[in-house]
């Protein structure tokens, strides 16, 4: 087929997005042909390539897949599926062979043992690395050339899906739109088999450590073709971006306070000891709302870590590091502002234990699915951990339905413009749209809720819905994605992990079960609001 029919043929399996999970799956699928679509270049637009503190994996001495699940159950506030994070903990090890396999310079000891980080809410060291702080950009680095030589992967770049394709009750690919195309019709890609792994949703916020491209639409698309969603009310907002005011936040990792670095406010105050036991190691949501508090008062907060690494930091964190001497902090000599930011979605595109959505011919995988593991709180690098086990997962199964063949030929005239690539995404963050909807979910729909604010957001999102001027599908997947966090947050009226309502501040034992949520149910609740 050719480009101007306005259809493609993916001519095997189609993934839709290129973070780790996208490209993991591809890699396990070869040599079956897929196809993998990226909005950017290989390595942008994806959470996967700013990760810095690693993946989650029981392959220390005296460690176990079984502690690792218990401590996943924890983190997950009741909510967990104990077989999910017992499964999920058991394949940890094959995983991280498998990455190290395709190129992943973990780091290692000299007697060659993974060395590993301890994070909050881990009983012990769990977390394998890459220079400190750099294990995202050495994965995704490792896993993109191992990519580019593989020949039964064809990647396009510069394709953004809009929506997915329905045909007797099965997916049978999606609509995209080429870099700048934003008047055209979409084009059709027909696929036997698609996977959304089009990562979450941070970036519906204001503040988030999200890349500005990860705004929802994956949960948005697919709950518009009638995709069952779960648990779309918990949202893990991270205690310490650095708060120099850039949109994304740049992170500040919870390794930091691994070490021993501490939170204080300008004062010089440290106030995590009166907050909980573990203090900075308290789980994410604890800290976060400790520092959403400190600021809600009108102090400002500051991750310290002078006492604990000195100078260490420019070697052990040089992410970190980088970050504050871009934005003139000098972390060696300085306290670090930081503020809480939206950072990862417990929620998504609910799958069965292979990956298969509700919707037949449509997998998920990585932050835009609910497997259940997270529950209502996510333990840290327990999503790199999900993105590859689930890509691996769907992978054998679609494997078991797809037919071997040849290598695909490229698709032609489509392709990445990097200087139109770049006026897309700032006439896209300065939509008045955007910005409003991006307000909207802070103040409304963040670190604290209460009913009185989730009903003007509903009602706030539903007129910027019908009220926006040149609505297009990808809005309106954003503001599917809002309005399915925000009536998720409404009808639970209770507080859990990542979600808290100060008005029902207490966990309630009714309420110790998933969300499952259409749309229709998310619209009933934002008509009623
Ligand atoms: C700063 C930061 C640090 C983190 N640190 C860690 C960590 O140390 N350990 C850990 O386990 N987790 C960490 N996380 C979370 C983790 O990185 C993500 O949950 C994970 O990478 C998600 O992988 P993914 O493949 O699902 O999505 P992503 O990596 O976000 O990739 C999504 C892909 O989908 C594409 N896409 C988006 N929309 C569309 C569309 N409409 N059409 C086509 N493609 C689309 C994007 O361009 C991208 O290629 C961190 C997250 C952030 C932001």
């Amino acid at each position: 087929m050719t480009i101007s029919d306005n259809v493609l043929n993916a001519d095997g399996a189609l993934i839709v997005g290129a973070g780790l999970a996208g490209l993991f799956c591809a890699l396990k699928l070869a040599p079956r042909p897929v196809t993998v679509i990226s909005p950017k270049p290989l390595g942008y637009g994806a959470s996967s390539a700013w990760a810095q503190g690693g993946v989650a994996a029981a392959v220390g001495e005296g460690d176990t897949p079984h502690a690792h699940a218990v401590d996943t159950e924890i983190a997950g506030a009741g909510i967990v599926d104990g077989d999910e994070a017992e499964s999920v903990a058991a394949e940890a090890a094959a995983r991280i062979e498998d990455l190290a396999r395709w190129g992943t310079p973990f780091d290692r000891d000299g007697l060659g043992h993974y060395v590993l980080s301890k994070e909050a809410a881990h009983s012990r060291n769990r977390v394998v690395r890459v220079q400190g702080d750099r294990a995202g950009h050495a994965i995704m680095q490792a896993m993109i050339a191992q990519v580019r030589q593989t020949p039964s992967i064809r990647i396009v770049e510069g394709l953004t899906v809009v929506d997915l394709a329905r045909a007797d009750g099965r997916i049978i690919g999606v609509f995209a739109r080429k870099l700048g195309d934003r008047y055209a019709e979409p084009i059709l890609v027909r696929a036997r088999a698609t996977v959304l792994a089009a990562g979450g949703l941070g970036g519906l916020y204001a503040v988030t450590t999200n890349p500005p491209g990860v705004r929802g639409h994956a949960m948005g698309m697919a709950a518009r073709a009638g995709a069952l969603i779960a648990d779309p009310e918990f949202v893990q907002f991270h205690p310490t971006a650095i708060a120099t005011g850039a949109d994304p936040a740049p992170l500040a990792t919870e390794a930091l306070r691994g070490e021993g670095a501490i939170l204080v406010n300008e004062l010089g105050e440290r106030f995590m000891p009166a907050v909980h036991k573990d203090a900075e190691l308290a789980p994410r949501d604890i800290v976060a709302r400790a520092n959403y508090r400190q600021i809600r008062a009108g102090h400002r907060v500051f991750i310290d870590t002078r006492q604990a690494l000195g100078a260490r930091i420019l070697t052990t964190f040089p992410t970190v590091a980088k970050y504050c001497t871009d934005f003139g902090i000098d972390p060696v000599t300085q306290p670090i502002p930081v503020t809480p930011a939206a950072h990862y979605h417990m929620g998504g595109v609910k799958v069965d234990e292979r990956g298969r959505t509700s919707l037949p011919g449509l997998w998920a995988a990585g932050e835009c699915s609910s497997t259940g593991l997270h529950g209502a709180n996510r333990l840290a690098s327990n999503s790199l951990l999900e993105a590859v086990v689930y890509g691996a997962r769907i992978a054998a199964d679609i494997s078991g339905l797809e037919p071997l063949r040849a290598p695909l030929p490229p698709f032609a005239g489509i392709e990445w413009n990097e200087a139109e690539g770049e006026a897309v995404e700032e006439r896209l963050r300065n939509l008045q749209a955007v910005q409003e909807l991006r307000r909207v979910m802070t103040d409304l729909v963040g670190v604290e809720r209460n009913a009185t604010d989730l009903r003007v957001a509903l009602r706030s999102i539903a007129e910027l819905e019908t009220t926006a001027a040149g609505v297009t599908r990808s809005f309106l997947n954003m503001t599917t994605s809002a309005t399915l966090v925000a009536a998720g947050a409404l009808a639970r009226e209770e507080s859990r992990g990542g979600h808290f309502r100060t008005d029902f501040p207490e966990p309630r034992p009714e309420w110790a079960h998933h969300t499952e949520m259409t749309l229709e149910t998310a619209l009933e609740i934002r008509a009623a609001a």
